[in-house]
């Protein structure tokens, strides 16, 4: 018998009760207790949903993130939030988010660096680590959920975080070395092992998905050093890791002294030979064999037709699971009513993966006709997919082949063309603009909803918008701004607002993935080939451009940005989808170009998340990327004037990447590093011009005329003044008017002080 089995379930709740329980607490509209109740009341519910498995994940549940509870259970809270006479839960959510419910503005911390697990969208809390670090155990929130667990007959298989893993993804705050923490680490990781094994629990799943990164000698030696002291443990070790292939750690990871490994086979089936040549015959091999980053169908019929021989040899040492934890996909498909009933038939959540793979383990355990009909359902929703007119237009596929690199190259090289700009523009020295989006205030967010409600029609609709713009120009102008913008009120979501008017795109009603802590994301599906109908914001931009003599900004979304922040498809490679939104895009820009508009910004806001787990491999990720970007962006006259723009500070390892993109101007997010970004430009002659954020659109605080001055003169040691722009981080839209105005205005101010003190 093959034993099944879940690396983690989604823990927000099918109608994200988590997140609004999380929020109401800390609007004290709720009691503590409440908030456990409906914690116990979720996980029973996840539980149930599992119920089919051989070994459940306990410990999964968080209210905030994994890696948060692992500092929480390893007593390494960082020391200012660590309040005299409050409980250790309010303790534990200054971590996350500098405050909790209640706290006065005395009491508020400031709140951990918050930073992406791994290759994916959720982001997790970073450790921090200091000389004085110490570490001790503390269970009680584990122990509570085991004991819920156990009294509902939940078959457990606790699941931690590895001590080899938790080190790396933390931070020293001083000149410490933290792998050296590991000696005092490991026995507390004994202590808690020897509890659970107290409990009479026969399992433990340690995950260390750093195994699938890029490890030196030393990271590998922690390894051994860390398991060889588990190993004295009295339970079963299983070693859990995803996300990637484990390539010069593979040795090391299937020779550790565990009792078992997990090995993700949707990213690393090649390496299952090797695995099972190096893997010692008496440890379980766990296999994740459906896709837990993804919302497609796993094609059981292929899927078996690999398992049953490895099945064959390996029998009761076989586990199935998916191949991740199921965290970063939505949690129940049919909790969705609107949704296309073929497009659905193509799709599982986390409840409809773990059927799927029960199907799985039955057809080896008792053979595929005990599961027949499952298995040919199936086999018909995976054929419909793959002949689907949905899916394939063969026009869109004969567009991208015939692709060639001409068109993503300007006509002219950067300083002809941007001659040809400066004289069309005629903007001054440190020329203003913002990044798109300006508040999206009560009305505007209300007449978005009556739209879609049918409570206003679309003329209606389209009047109430234009007021909008006007509003929004209006007090551009005002404000002095040199380059407008419309304001981005009819986008509620600068992915879905495209996907939406593009074929070959799906969405879901529920379809909700947790970001971080309470923030939730509905990823748009990208199911089949990707086109532009019909224009999509040539009307709204034209409409602005005609309010005022200033030019007026397009604002589009990249292709690398609308990728990155959906549900691809799985039966082609990433690059071949992007290449289809370039496309789409492209025409898009052309139509504003041929509409007037001279200055066109192309956010690629993603671009960064998109690489892959191994620097060996970026490059190959940013040749696709970039090239991408530059189809949709370069096929413009020289005249016209690209921007692009992008939301981190972490630049210097792809400035040369980004600079190939060859956009004339990058405006990207650098006020909150205090311009460290710029240290890359005393190696690196950005070549072209670039507007460094100098107003933390995070902060409700309003920037004063010096120190955005401070911060560009920062900016002017490194860069040309003649090629430098004078900016805002990143979109206003979550700001008020009342902070937007007073900070534009100060912004502004800024400029002309620049402007003539750099004049010559
Ligand atoms: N143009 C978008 C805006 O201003 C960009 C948002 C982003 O970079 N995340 O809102
Ligand atoms: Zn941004």
């Amino acid at each position: 018998m093959t034993t099944t089995h879940n690396l983690g379930f989604p823990r927000i709740g099918k109608n994200r009760e988590l997140k609004f329980a999380l929020e109401k607490y800390w609007k004290q509209e709720i009691f503590q207790v409440e908030l456990q109740q409906i914690a116990a009341r979720l996980r029973q519910q996840h539980w149930q949903d599992q119920a089919a498995l051989d070994l459940v994940p306990v410990g999964d549940f968080s209210f905030y993130d994994q890696v948060l509870d692992t500092s929480f259970l390893l007593g390494n809270l960082p020391k200012r939030v660590v309040q005299n006479n409050s409980n250790a839960l309010d303790n534990y959510f200054r971590a996350a988010r500098g405050r909790s419910a209640g706290d006065l503005e005395s009491q508020c911390v400031h709140a951990g660096e918050m930073t992406k697990w791994f290759d994916t969208n959720y982001h997790y809390i970073v450790p921090e680590f200091d000389k004085e670090t110490q570490f001790s155990l503390h269970t009680e929130r584990l122990l509570q959920q085991l004991e819920e667990a156990k009294q509902q007959e939940v078959k457990v298989k606790p699941v931690i975080l590895g001590p080899v893993t938790y080190l790396s993804l933390g931070k020293a705050k001083d000149d410490s070395d933290k792998l050296a923490l590991l000696e005092q680490l490991l026995p507390v990781y004994v202590q808690l092992l020897q509890l659970l094994a107290e409990q009479g629990i026969e399992w433990v799943q340690i995950d260390e998905p750093i195994l699938v990164t890029e490890l030196n000698e030393s990271w590998q030696q922690a390894f051994k050093q860390a398991y060889a002291q588990l190993e004295t443990s009295p339970i079963n070790i299983l070693l859990a890791t995803y996300f990637g292939q484990l390539k010069e750690n593979l040795t090391l990871a299937c020779q550790l002294p565990v009792n078992g490994l997990h090995l993700d086979t949707i990213n690393a089936k090649d390496e299952l030979d090797q695995v099972l040549t190096c893997l010692a015959d008496d440890k379980v091999l766990s296999l994740g064999i459906i896709n837990g980053r993804n919302i497609w169908k796993t094609d059981l019929l292929a899927t078996l037709d690999w398992l049953e021989p490895i099945h064959k040899t390996l029998q009761e040492r076989l586990w199935l699971a998916p191949s991740c934890s199921l965290l970063h996909v939505p949690v129940d498909l049919n909790n969705e009513q609107d949704l296309d009933e073929t497009i659905q038939s193509w799709l599982a959540f986390a409840v409809q993966k773990l059927t799927e793979l029960e199907t799985l383990a039955k057809a080896l355990n008792e053979g595929r006709d005990s599961v027949s009909q499952q298995l040919s359902a199936n086999a018909e929703a995976i054929k419909s997919r793959q002949q689907s007119k949905r899916v394939h237009d063969a026009t869109v596929k004969q567009r991208v082949s015939d692709i060639d690199e001409a068109m993503g190259q300007r006509d002219s090289a950067y300083p002809q063309r941007a001659a040809i700009q400066a004289k069309r523009l005629e903007l001054p020295l440190f020329p203003t603009t913002t990044i798109g989006s300006f508040p999206q205030t009560i009305e505007i967010r209300k007449t978005r909803r009556d739209y879609r409600l049918g409570l206003i029609n679309a003329h209606q609709y389209q009047l109430a918008m234009q007021e909008e713009i006007k509003n929004c120009v209006r007090e551009q102008e005002l404000l002095g701004l040199d380059v407008l913008v419309h304001g981005e009120a009819e986008r509620n979501d600068m992915v879905e607002y495209f996907g939406q008017q593009l074929t070959g795109f799906s969405f879901t009603q529920f379809g909700w993935v947790q970001s971080y802590g309470s923030r939730c994301v509905k990823p748009p599906i990208i199911v089949g080939d990707v086109s532009r109908p019909t224009a999509m914001t040539v009307d709204t931009t034209q409409y602005a451009q005609s309010l005022s003599n200033k030019p007026m900004k397009g604002m589009l979304t990249g292709p690398v940005t609308i990728l990155n922040w959906s549900f691809v498809r799985d039966d082609q490679p990433r690059s071949a989808t992007c290449l289809q939104l370039a496309l789409a895009i492209r025409d898009e820009v052309l139509d504003l170009e041929q509409a007037g508009i001279q200055i066109i910004q192309i956010d690629e806001a993603a671009l960064r998340e998109g690489l892959p787990l191994r620097q060996s491999q970026w490059k190959a990720y940013l040749d696709w990327a970039t090239y991408a970007f530059r189809i949709t962006a370069n096929g413009v006259r020289d005249e016209t004037q690209i921007h692009t723009h992008m939301c981190y500070s972490e630049f210097n390892d792809i400035i040369a990447e980004i600079a190939a993109m060859d956009a004339d101007v990058i405006t990207i997010e650098t006020s909150r590093s205090d311009m460290e970004l710029l240290d890359v430009f005393d190696q690196f002659a950005y070549p072209n011009e670039i507007g460094p954020g100098v107003y933390d659109i995070h902060s409700p605080n309003i920037p004063s005329i010096d120190s955005m001055v401070a911060l560009m003169e920062k900016a002017a040691q490194r860069i040309p003044a003649q090629r430098l722009w004078v900016n805002p981080d990143c979109g206003l839209k979550t700001r008020g008017w009342d902070e937007v105005k007073p900070a534009l205005s100060n912004m502004v101010a800024a400029s002309k002080l620049l402007s003539e003190r750099y004049q010559r």
